[in-house]
């Protein structure tokens, strides 16, 4: 069973174009095979309802005839009248026996008049029973039998019927033969269209057919390249998850020894310039360190991984918290990094306390990045029943290109100003993510050159999570 299983996947390309081979071919087929099948049984009925029909007409012909009979001036009067009248006759013929061969008394064709004619066709119509005719099926011109030709057919073009029947006087004697050459072209150039019409539809059905069954057929090949490519993603977030797994290691260690280093573990470091280069070591490895931690997070939200502690926290002293770490990089830049704390008591937010002071870190530090001169402030209210988290800068702003796009992976705004900045265009993607997660949203207004303000809303506790929290 599992060989066959995997035997099945192994050439589950092959079977699919196969199947795809095998659908162009056999769709098509039956639409043909039914179209051409109707045709076919179309063209038969209407044989059959023409044979009826020039029978028919042959009996009213015999009747206007009737009162001509042993007359044969009146009667060759008669047929050119009819004849006339009737575009589909091509011959009417009046014949009576002349030893074993028939003689032509009165024709539509004038010069037929008088001629002795030996086709056995008169001789069959001859032998019918009184009142009787005989009309052939279609016919092609030149037909033959015994050597004979059934007709007088040197003159007609495409299909014809022979009517014919014995004529009999007043006293019911066998006297002449009436004899009529009936075209079918009406009849059959309507038949042709028709024919020629299907046939149009069927080869337009057919490649239409095809085409749909050839897109169909690459659409799979489609479904089967998604599969890949799910398949390189996940084997990509792996990898990530992997190497950032394993480059914290060896973070760690380099932090600590600088650390121990710079502390004078080892022995006092006079030197300023080693000073200084510990110093950079430290800072490179606190941004690589942010990297990693950026890369995990990342991988953790995309797979689902990522787990939050959510509960009923003061926000106050984790804004001052953050606030006060990131002081430093303000004053470096000589911004002010105000907050300001609300009037009154604020409610407690649920929410995930460690979660939220990765998510200032990030807006705070984005702000103080992004801005040349002036202040960032941070405060807070409750609208419309939401925690509202607020941080404005007076820095460069954002492009309404940028903003569309700011919450992208991996997006960062290019302009002059921004080159020069270092960032990998994680932090925010990260940021909304983890917001939408604890229930959250966030959004931002911005004014190129003059500044930005990012709104986090949260959610309030609720009584119900209140008194569970206090029952804990
Ligand atoms: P980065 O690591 O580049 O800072 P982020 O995801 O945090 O990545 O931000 C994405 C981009 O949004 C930044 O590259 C920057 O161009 C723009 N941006 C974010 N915050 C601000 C802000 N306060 N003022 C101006 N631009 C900002």
């Amino acid at each position: 069973m599992m060989k066959l299983k995997q035997f099945l996947i192994d050439r589950r390309e092959n079977l699919q174009l196969a199947y795809g081979i095998f659908l162009i071919i056999l769709i098509p087929s039956l639409i043909a095979y039914n179209t051409i099948f109707i045709i076919a049984k179309y063209n038969d009925n209407t044989d059959t309802i023409l044979n009826r029909e020039a029978l028919a007409i042959g009996r009213t012909i015999y009747s206007s005839l009737q009162n001509s009979m042993g007359d044969d001036f009146a009667t060759q009067e008669e047929i050119e009248k009819i004849y006339k009248r009737n575009s589909e006759f091509e011959n009417i013929e009046v014949l009576i026996p002349e030893g074993d061969n028939f003689k032509v008394i009165a024709s539509s064709k004038k010069d037929d008049i008088g001629k002795v004619l030996d086709f056995y066709y008169y001789t069959i119509a001859w032998d019918q029973p009184d009142n009787d005719a005989v009309a052939t099926d279609s016919l092609k011109a030149g037909t033959t039998e015994n050597g004979k030709s059934l007709a007088n057919d040197t003159d007609t073009n495409g299909r014809f019927w022979l009517v014919a029947m014995p004529m009999q006087d007043a006293n019911g004697n066998k006297k002449a033969v009436l004899s009529m050459k009936i075209s079918s072209k009406t009849v059959d150039d309507l038949t042709d269209y028709s024919r020629n019409n299907s046939l149009c539809i069927l080869l337009i059905t057919v490649l239409i057919t095809i085409l749909f069954l050839s897109i169909t057929v690459r659409l799979w090949d489609y479904v089967v390249l998604y599969k890949k490519i799910k398949q390189i993603d996940q084997i990509k977030d792996e990898f990530v998850s992997i190497a950032s797994h394993e480059l914290r290691t060896p973070l760690t260690s380099i932090k600590g020894y600088t650390s121990l280093i710079m502390e004078g573990t080892f022995g006092k470091i006079e030197n300023k310039e080693i000073n200084q280069s510990l110093e950079r070591i430290m800072i490179s490895t606190k941004r690589l360190e942010t990297l990693v931690e950026d890369l995990l997070d990342i991988s953790r939200l995309e797979q689902g991984r990522l787990s939050l502690k959510m509960e009923n926290i003061k926000t106050e002293p984790i804004i001052k918290e953050i606030v006060s770490e990131l002081a430093v990089n303000a004053k470096e830049k000589k911004l002010k990094l105000i907050y300001k704390k609300p009037e009154g008591n604020m409610p407690l937010v649920y929410a995930d306390s460690e979660r939220l002071k990765q998510i200032l870190t990030n807006l705070i530090g984005n702000s103080i990045k992004y801005t040349e001169k002036g202040k960032v402030t941070v405060f807070t209210e409750i609208k419309n029943g939401k925690y509202q988290l607020k941080v404005a800068d007076t820095g460069i702003g954002i492009s309404p290109e940028g903003q569309k796009n700011l919450f992208q992976k991996f997006y960062r705004v290019k302009t002059e100003k921004t080159e020069v900045i270092q960032g990998t265009g994680l932090g925010l993607w990260i940021t909304k993510q983890i917001v939408e997660l604890m229930g959250g949203k966030i959004y931002l207004e911005s004014i190129e050159g003059q500044g930005t303000q990012m709104t986090v809303v949260l959610n309030l506790a609720t009584e119900e999570e209140e008194k569970g929290e206090k029952k804990k």
